[in-house]
């Protein structure tokens, strides 16, 4: 069970679509406190990064630097909430789910970060896509 009062949500985004998005809805709907963010306090912040491209390895180094800057920002890994963004983690207009997921994830966990959310901004489109069978449901 995740906290749902976590100082801090940092999206994961995709190396790829972030070339062709500018992550606006995602950016939106944190401070909506829309789709993945709804039971999110006021007081929660957030920020993005990239996964690094395929296949994720660059994730290591970032994972490290920001548990670095968590520590002296005296703040624990346990204070964060990682959300995969939703074209990262779900059938989307842009590309197909990333076929390393579950590798990333593996990657949050050996470096200590636990909490983890499939999804950010839930496109009404691709949720009409899954309800209609064309799209598969989220996880
Ligand atoms: S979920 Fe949507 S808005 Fe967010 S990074 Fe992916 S494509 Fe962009
Ligand atoms: S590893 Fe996955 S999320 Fe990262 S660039 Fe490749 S497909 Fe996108």
């Amino acid at each position: 069970m995740i906290d749902d009062s976590p100082e801090l949500i940092v999206i994961i985004q995709c190396e790829d679509v972030v070339k062709r998005c500018s992550g606006f809805l995602c950016m939106n709907d944190f401070y909506e406190r829309l789709g993945k963010f709804e039971n999110y306090p006021e007081e929660v912040r957030y920020m993005t990064i990239t996964c690094g491209g395929c296949c994720g390895n660059l994730l290591t180094p970032k994972l490290e630097n920001l548990g670095m800057r968590l520590r002296k920002a005296n703040m624990t890994k346990d204070d964060v909430v990682i959300h995969f963004a939703s074209c990262v983690c779900s059938d989307n207009a842009h590309r197909q789910p990333c076929p390393f997921m579950n590798r990333m994830k593996a990657l949050l966990n050996r470096k200590g970060f636990n909490n983890i959310v499939l999804g950010t901004h839930v496109s009404k489109k691709a949720e009409a896509k899954r309800q209609a069978g064309i799209y598969r449901k989220w996880e």
